[in-house]
Parts: structure tokens; sequence; C-alpha cells
């Protein structure tokens, strides 16, 4: 069923309001398939739970929410599952109900909103762990001819926050089921950010895959402002991965820089320090700004259009290339 002048801001996790002038919803392949042939060459937003993108004007393109559910398994060993969730299965539901049945790899990225279909976009990560580590294959539809294609890991040229279909494959494909290989014996990764503190502080010294999804969700929870309240889209930009040279000429005026490694010749620098450096951090203008707590994220507080958080956006990143000569890079996908 084609919709017309659909209303998008219930739609965005940045509450922005936009229009969207031609609106489906589909919920398997056939549906898609007819979708995509009453398309024609007409321009497609494949829509999943809307957290990763910012509305700067109504939408001409035709927007399909992608609504394919499901989860089952495909594979199993002694030592390892494969399970096959629908696109339009909510991301944080599917790593709930694997970490309830003990498969272990995605417990870290409990609470990343948004929906199964969107997690090899960007190759979602968080506290040291990302999609990739655990993808066996993905499949999708390609727009052009409506055949589905199966993808494997190295067809995916995952990075960070990156991956083919950002890239080469740019609005070529939709997603519609992705596979992951879980871990039956899981051993917990908790060296990464607060994960270890928040343990410490509930008093676990052996944590399970529970616990640590526990922990995360509660730090998470603590820390980032819940769409449902405040609108956002996580973090706006990309962290900065720099040659250590330019590192190094930061220290020489701020030698408290962090940076994380990334090669011999690279390091990573958080983009949020830059941020809060540059004295960003918790500014606001009338109804939209920089997250009080966690300088990555930019807010609508109510009613903000996304040109004006577009332009906050363009505001800081000619801000932070000027003190640091760093140009940093939008995470969140733009329309
Ligand atoms: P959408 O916003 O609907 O879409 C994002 C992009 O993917 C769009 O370009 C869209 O066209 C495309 N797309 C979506 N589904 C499909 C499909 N099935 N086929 C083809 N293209 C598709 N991200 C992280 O990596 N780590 C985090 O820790 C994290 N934390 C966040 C915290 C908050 C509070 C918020 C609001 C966001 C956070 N994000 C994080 C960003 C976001 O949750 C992820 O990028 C998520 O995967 C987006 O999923 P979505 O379904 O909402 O995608
Ligand atoms: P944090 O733990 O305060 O860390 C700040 C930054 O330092 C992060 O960006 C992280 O990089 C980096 N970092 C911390 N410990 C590291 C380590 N041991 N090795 C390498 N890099 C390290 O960050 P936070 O804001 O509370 O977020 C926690 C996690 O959730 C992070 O992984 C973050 O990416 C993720 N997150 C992502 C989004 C999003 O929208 N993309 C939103 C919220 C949170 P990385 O970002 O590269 O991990």
């Amino acid at each position: 069923m084609i919709e017309h002048n659909i209303e998008l801001r219930e739609l965005n996790t940045f509450g922005i309001a936009a229009t969207a002038r031609l609106f489906s919803r589909f919920s398997s392949d056939s549906e898609l398939g007819e979708l995509l042939q009453q398309a024609g060459d007409h321009e497609l937003l494949i829509l999943g739970g809307g957290s990763n993108v910012l509305f700067t004007k109504n939408i001409d393109a035709w927007v399909l929410k992608n609504e394919i559910r499901g989860i089952r398994v495909v594979e199993e060993s002694d030592e390892s599952i494969v399970v096959e969730a629908g696109a339009g299965e909510v991301w944080h539901e599917f790593v709930q109900h694997c970490v309830q049945q003990n498969w272990g790899g995605i417990e870290n990225l409990s609470l990343i909103p948004g929906s199964v279909g969107a997690s090899p976009m960007q190759n979602i990560g968080a506290y040291g762990v990302e999609i990739k580590d655990v993808f066996e294959y993905l499949d999708a539809m390609e727009i052009k001819t409506g055949n589905i294609r199966r993808f494997y890991g190295d067809d995916c040229a995952f990075g960070y926050r990156e991956s083919v279909f950002k890239r080469a494959l740019k609005n070529q494909f939709v997603i519609t089921r992705v596979a992951y290989r879980l871990d039956k014996h899981p051993k917990v990764n908790t060296s990464y950010g607060a994960i270890e503190e928040e343990l410490t502080q509930r008093g676990i010294t052996s944590p399970s895959i529970q616990d640590v999804s526990q922990a995360v969700i509660a730090i998470r929870s603590s820390k980032l402002p819940n769409p449902a309240e405040i609108g956002n889209a996580g973090s706006f930009f990309k962290n900065p991965v720099v040659e250590k040279a330019t590192y190094a000429q930061i220290l020489t005026s701020y030698p408290n820089c962090p940076s994380y490694p990334i090669d011999e010749l690279h390091v990573k620098v958080p983009a949020g320090w830059l941020i809060e450096q540059a004295g960003w951090k918790g500014m606001r203008r009338n109804n939209h700004g920089v997250h009080t707590k966690q300088a990555l994220v930019l807010v609508n507080y109510g009613g903000a259009t996304g040109s004006e958080i577009y332009q906050l956006s363009h505001d800081i990143i000619e801000n932070v290339k000027d003190k640091f000569s760093i140009e940093l890079e939008r995470e969140v996908n733009i329309y």
C-alpha cells in the first residue's frame, strides 16, 4: 500500500518533523519485491528505526519502512550457533533474546537503538565489539533487479562505522536478513570503558554475559539521552583517526589529549573530547544543542528543525578544524 504525505516525526529518534511524499511498509521479501517493481526509477529511502538519520527537509524519495520479522537458528555445533534475524527485528530485543539463551558475542551491543537490518550498514559498535566480529552473512534485495544476493563478511568491507553499503553499494540493496555466529560457551569482554567499574560496583567478580549486558544497559542509561525523552541520533560524529605526527602536534598544545592505538602510523582521538575542549559541551541554541553529558551527541529539545541541527554540526566541524586541524566526519546519515 502506498500512503501519501506521511509525517515522519515519530519515525526518527531525533524527533524531526518532515513529511514523506510517498510511504510504504513491507514485512516480507515478496512485498518488498512488489514495491521495488512499482518504484521503477523512483528514488528510495529505506527506513529502519530511524535512529541514525537526520531529516533536513521533506522527503521526496519513496520511504520504505522495513518490518521483516522472525528469528531462527540456521546452524548449530557444540561450540557455536548461527542465528538469523529479519531486518525489521528490533536490535536490542534481538540482543536480549540471544543473551537469555546464553549465546555470547553481542552483549556489549545492548541498548543500541534501531533495527537488525541497519546493524551492518555502519558495522555498529560499542564497548570494544563490532558486529563484524560475529557477522556470518546477510541477505539483501538488489533494488534494480529484485534479486536476492547473499553477502559474507569479506563482501561487506566492514570498517570503523563503515561498510560497502555506505560506500560502493550505497542505495543499491535493501538488507532483508542478517545472521550472526554466536558463542555457546561465551567469554566476556569487560576491558572497555566503564564496564569493569560498573561490575565491581555491583559486587560481581565472575560476570556472565547477562551481567555484562545489564552493566552496559546501566552505563548507557546514565550517560546517553533517551530518545523517548530528548531527540537524538547517538554520536553525531565519528572518532577521527589521525596520523601519529598530527597527534604529536596536538599534544604540544594539549598534553592531556587522549588517544587509542589504531596501527603503527595512526591513533584514534575521541571526537567528544575535541568538541568538549572547543567549548561546545552542553551548549544550547534555542531548542537544540550539544548534550550536557556527552559532547558527541547533538540533541533536539523539541521543535528543532533538521537544518538547524545540521548547521550546528557544521559550526562544530569548522571550530574543531580551526582549533585542532582535524576535520570531523558526520556519522549520522543526512537527508
Ligand atoms: P535507520 O536510522 O533507520 O537507518 C540508518 C541508515 O541505514 C539509513 O541510511 C537507512 O537508509 C539505512 N538502512 C536502514 N535499514 C536498512 C536496510 N534494511 N537495508 C538497507 N539500508 C538500510 N550506533 C553504534 O554503532 N553504536 C552505538 O553505541 C550507538 N548508540 C546509539 C545511541 C543512541 C541513543 C542512538 C539514538 C543511536 C545510537 N547509535 C549507535 C546509532 C544507531 O542506533 C545505529 O546506527 C543503528 O544501527 C541504526 O538503526 P536504524 O534501524 O535506526 O537505522
Ligand atoms: P567512553 O567509554 O566514554 O569512551 C570515549 C571514547 O573513547 C569512545 O568514543 C571510545 O571509542 C574510546 N574508547 C574508550 N575506551 C577505549 C578503549 N579501551 N579502546 C579504544 N577506544 C576506547 O564512550 P561512551 O560515549 O560512553 O560510549 C561507550 C561506547 O558506546 C563506545 O564504544 C561508543 O562508540 C558507543 N556509543 C556509540 C554511539 C553511536 O551513536 N555511534 C552512541 C553512544 C555510544 P569508540 O567510540 O571507537 O568505541
